[in-house]
């Protein structure tokens, strides 16, 4: 059987990722395909972790920080993309490495140097769409989302992390415009996939549009 597709969908707090991917997701599985969608942090003992210490603010050291993201991925291998890949499955997922190469590698110092590693140990993905919105726009959907906000949702730290986004540059990297409404979003998405794998994907209708 052919290795399935794995698509990530990357980009700044409150760029789009989670309302696009369960679109993109609704999109491919009308063009035939069997999705599944996955997002990380996972809900895995390290996900846990990562998303307990930001709900409460608390900030490990940077070195601390990336072994619970890598370790999380690990698992997320091992235990959901890895299978669904292997069985021919369409992976679509909420954040994967190029988020560790632009968060951790903005505190880090180096996400050139990080998104080698990650290279290294983790597949890499058919397509990454990096949503690309202005930091502010990010953040007053962030607002939006109604949930407090957490340590890395702060602007100037963002400033940093969108900067690290935009640094990172490989083939499988397309890059779209998060602005303008869901459906215009979700129409350049789809266009991409269409484009960059080949597919006869078409955009679905949406909630704000
Ligand atoms: P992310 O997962 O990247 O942090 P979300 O998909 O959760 O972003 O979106 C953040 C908030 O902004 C949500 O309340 C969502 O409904 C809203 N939103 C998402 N995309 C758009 C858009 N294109 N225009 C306006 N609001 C949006
Ligand atoms: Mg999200």
């Amino acid at each position: 059987m052919a290795r399935g597709r794995l698509i990530a969908v990357e980009g700044i707090d409150g760029a789009g990722k989670s309302t696009q991917t369960t679109r993109l997701a609704e999109a491919l599985r009308r063009a035939g395909l069997d999705v599944v969608i996955t997002r990380e942090p996972t809900g895995g003992p390290h996900g846990q972790e990562i998303r307990r210490r930001a709900a409460a603010g608390e900030r490990l050291p940077a070195d601390r920080e990336l072994e619970l993201f890598l370790r999380d991925r690990d698992e997320h291998i091992r235990g959901v993309i890895g299978p669904a890949l292997a069985a021919g499955r369409t992976v679509v997922t909420d954040r994967y490495f190029l988020s560790t190469a632009a968060y951790q590698g903005a505190r880090l110092g180096d996400p050139e140097a990080l998104l080698r590693r990650c290279e290294a140990r983790f597949p890499i993905p058919d397509l990454a769409l990096v949503l690309v919105a202005p930091t502010e726009v990010g953040l007053r959907r962030v607002g939006l989302r109604g949930e407090a906000r957490e340590a890395f949702e702060e602007e100037a730290s963002l400033g940093d992390v969108a900067r690290a986004f935009a640094s990172l540059e490989r083939p499988w990297i397309v890059r779209v415009d998060a602005t303008g409404s869901p459906g215009e979003v979700h129409r350049r998405l789809v266009d991409a996939v269409a484009a960059r794998l080949g597919l006869p994907v078409a955009s679905v209708p949406g909630a704000g549009d």
